[in-house]
């Protein structure tokens, strides 16, 4: 494809559509143009659907993300297409507005939303969105979720370990972003950026989605070998909740230590890497998480913590007998008056409710500044907001 030409990249790699009441399951690859695993699979599992003629109760989207940065191999081009989602941004890309796109993200943003907006505003039935990744360091494939008990009740119906928080650590993703409409949620990291089996678990797990969200029937897909690719990719199934991030801030220099891969267990104190020339040591013992391997990134590194069954459900239970709304009796505990959803915490008074009580009432953080937290409650978290 051509830089210079002022002609839309195409995103749509194939697109089926069954009942057009049905659910809608959306697929992005290669949102960052380095991942190229992502498109792989969905032209894979496109040719799959088409040669067996699927009766699909659906509506199908594979889409391809920063073409402009796959055309030549790099992370993006101008800025990150994956922290790009802010409100502003999305404004000024929105289909029909007249601002001329700045940075070559702008332009692949304004292409995918001129294919998202209508798609969304015709869904009469649940929609599901799944962005596929890769990663620099090798390792166990995961999925990413923002934890809402629809986002939760799609995750677990697939073999995958399911990392929970780190769309809190990151600002403007395309997931958040959908999330925020009500759109059922699901990141997967598929394993190493160049890694042949890494087209493999992407493949699988978009075989399974088209399942999982309703749209295939599962007689009419290799099923089994999916689940089985997956599962002997992930081994131990496991909920990881993040803790840390080490964040990178331009012009940093940042290097991870050699030989971390994902999930391995670190002890308090160990070097996990140099940042402009002091040493940067695990905060506390966990399981390391993306350790950077690649030259463009903002996150060093996450560390997590494993999280017992007994925690993800008794936050389910809670969340539906709506423990949450009763937070504000709670001395040192606030609602805010700007937007019922938002709570502010005294943290001089109320010290003694970590951050992990709000998670397990369905908030997340929107800030933490002295002496003040602020936790929003998760939109669409029970039920959404399409059909
Ligand atoms: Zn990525």
């Amino acid at each position: 494809m051509n830089d210079h030409s002022n002609a839309d990249a195409e995103h749509v790699i194939a697109r089926f559509a069954g009942d057009e009441s049905g659910p809608t399951l959306i697929v992005f690859g290669s949102l960052h143009g380095n991942e190229a695993a992502g498109v792989a699979a969905l032209r894979r599992v496109a040719a799959v659907v088409e040669e067996r003629d699927l009766l699909l109760r659906g509506r199908v989207y594979f889409l391809a993300g920063n073409m402009r940065a796959v055309a030549t191999g790099v992370r993006f081009i101008d800025a990150d297409l994956n922290r790009h989602w802010s409100g502003a941004n999305v404004i000024r890309n929105l289909p029909d507005t007249a601002i001329p796109p700045q940075l070559a993200e702008d332009r692949e943003q304004a292409e995918l939303l001129k294919v998202l907006v209508p798609l969304l505003a015709t869904a009469r039935d649940e929609v599901y969105a799944i962005d596929l990744h890769s990663t620099s360091a090798e390792g166990v494939p995961f999925a990413t979720m923002g934890d809402t008990l629809r986002n939760r009740a799609f995750a677990q119906k697939f073999p995958i370990t399911v990392l929970l928080g780190i769309e809190e650590q990151l600002e403007g993703t395309l997931l958040e972003y959908l999330n925020n409409l009500g759109v059922v949620t699901l990141g997967f990291e598929g394993g190493q950026h160049y890694a042949d089996s890494t087209v493999g678990t992407h493949a699988a797990l978009v075989t399974l989605a088209l399942v999982h969200s309703g749209i295939a029937s599962a007689a009419e897909l290799p099923v089994d070998e999916a689940e089985a690719t997956l599962a002997k990719a992930t081994g131990r199934k496991r909920i990881v909740e993040v803790r840390y991030r080490q964040g990178i801030e331009e012009g940093d220099v940042f290097a991870m230590r050699p030989g971390f891969e994902n999930f391995d267990t670190v002890k308090r104190g160990l070097v996990l890497a140099t940042q402009n020339g002091l040493e940067v040591q695990a905060p506390e013992t966990g399981l390391v998480l993306m350790p950077l391997y690649q030259k463009l990134g903002e996150d060093g590194f996450f560390i997590g913590r494993e999280v017992a069954p007994f925690w993800i459900w008794l936050s389910g239970v809670l969340r539906r007998l709506r423990v949450g709304d009763l937070m504000p009796i709670l001395p040192g505990v606030r609602r805010s008056e700007k937007n019922a959803d938002v709570l502010e915490i005294d943290t001089t008074v109320a010290r003694y409710f970590p951050m992990q009580i709000f998670h397990l009432l369905g908030f997340r953080k929107l800030r933490w500044t002295e002496g003040q937290l602020v936790v929003s409650r998760r939109k669409f978290d029970r039920k959404g907001p399409f059909g």
